[in-house]
């Protein structure tokens, strides 16, 4: 068995030990049997949650109400779910062997799709209702019972269904593709925080191309934040190289590029990505556009990018116009990064103290204004950066300032 899946394995033997039902399920079950690397080993289990946090040492509450505790082994955090509750009353009345495969059978009968409704048991067998594994064979990404109606119980799952065509490469039947025509509107009440997650996994899959033109071809896009109307933008972004990228917030550049929104911060609050993220898409998509204005690198725009902004725009512009030199033009931008003559401003060789004494003037916020100028001497090679350079030109240029500040 996989090591992730033996890491869990005491806590599924502890659950047994105590009369409990316990199994591997979703995501990992389904990765494991395509040899994709595993992430979260997920276990639903027949104990309730009050049972679970009372039997393991470590655990968080995280909702306990969907019947959801955290355990903690070895500081690995495993999602430990109750079996879903409808059918306790089915299972009141009957033998407790059957009402343990009811159980987990409704339970794996409530998730989206067939290749992650399937589950493992210790000893490493597959439990497989709905013909997950079939699925899996033939690369088919299909709802567990009819897509009408699991896109109406939740409609995050039409998304979900697009990124997994994105991750695994797989296909969706026609009818998933007309109900997700008939029911994308539905999106419309699903939160930004839970799309963003699936359009984020979207765009680090495989088959990316693929899953952009099934939210074209399944109407999803006019549901999406800044992605209604732009068809022909979404159809040039699945053509770029995505595979080349390092980061999300490359990823968040190239799609803020391609979908020329009218307010890039906008556009991206509109998504809620993270405030930082945000800042460095937004100075990334700036840099991005003065470079394809045929404004090439110089000291001044590498030190206000900053070495990793640099580094990602020459990445992007050089996938879009000229890929064959990604890497030759990537070295290029970080040998002149490191042949500038400073990289802050606290490298400049000097102090605002000890400007205001050259200067013989009360502080004030031109001390600001003059080292910017000091930055941009030595940054254009007009100065050089040592404290003796930088006081005979504070000097000599003296006058100018008199004038100007
Ligand atoms: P990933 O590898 O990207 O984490 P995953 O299949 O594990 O993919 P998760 O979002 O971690 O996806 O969900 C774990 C499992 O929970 C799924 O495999 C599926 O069985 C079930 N699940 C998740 N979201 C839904 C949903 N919206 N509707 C029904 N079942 C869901
Ligand atoms: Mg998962």
């Amino acid at each position: 068995m996989n090591s992730s899946f033996l890491e869990a394995k005491p806590i599924l033997e502890k659950l047994h030990k105590s009369g409990y039902e316990a199994f591997y399920v979703g995501g990992s079950v389904r990765d494991i049997l395509l040899n994709r690397e595993i992430g979260d080993v997920d276990i639903a289990t027949s104990a309730k949650p009050e049972e679970i946090k009372m039997l393991f040492r470590k655990t968080i509450d995280v909702g306990a109400e969907h019947g959801t505790i955290i355990v903690l082994h070895k500081d690995i955090p495993y999602e430990v779910t109750t079996f879903r509750t409808e059918s306790d009353y089915e299972d009141f009345r009957r033998p407790s062997t059957v009402a343990f495969i009811t159980s987990l059978k409704e339970d794996l009968k409530r998730r989206d799709f067939t290749i992650n409704a399937m589950a493992m048991n210790i000893n490493g067998e597959i439990i497989d209702y709905f013909n997950g594994k079939d699925d899996l064979r033939n690369k088919l990404i299909q709802t567990v019972g009819m897509p009408s109606e699991r896109f109406t119980e939740d409609a995050l799952r039409i998304l979900r269904a697009i990124r997994f065509v994105s991750q695994l490469s797989f296909s969706l039947s026609k009818n998933t593709i007309s109900a997700i025509r008939e029911h994308a509107h539905l999106l419309e009440s699903i939160s930004t925080e839970r799309k963003l997650i699936e359009i984020d996994k979207l765009f680090s899959g495989e088959s990316y191309e693929e899953a952009l033109n099934l939210l074209i071809e399944g109407n999803v896009c006019d549901y999406l934040p800044g992605f209604s109307e732009k068809q022909d933008e979404i159809k040039k972004l699945s053509l770029f190289n995505f595979k080349m990228l390092k980061t999300k917030e490359e990823i968040w550049t190239v799609i803020t590029h391609f979908i020329k929104p009218n307010s890039v911060e906008e556009f991206l609050r509109s998504w809620k990505l993270p405030v930082k993220l945000i800042k460095t898409v937004e100075k990334n998509v700036f840099l991005l556009k003065r470079l394809l204005e045929e404004q090439p690198w110089s000291e001044l725009l590498l030190y206000e990018a900053g070495i990793d902004s640099a580094l990602s725009t020459e990445r992007i512009r050089s996938l879009l116009v000229d890929s064959h030199s990604l890497e030759s033009n990537l070295k290029n931008v970080k040998s002149a990064y490191g042949n500038l003559p400073i990289r802050d401003r606290r490298d400049i060789d000097t102090t605002g103290r000890e400007i205001i004494d050259y200067m013989k003037k009360p502080p004030g916020p031109w001390v600001s204004k003059m080292i910017t100028e000091i930055e941009k001497a030595i940054l254009t090679n007009k100065l050089e950066n040592n404290r003796s350079a930088i006081k005979e030109w504070l000097l000599s240029c003296n006058q100018n300032f008199e004038q100007n500040y």
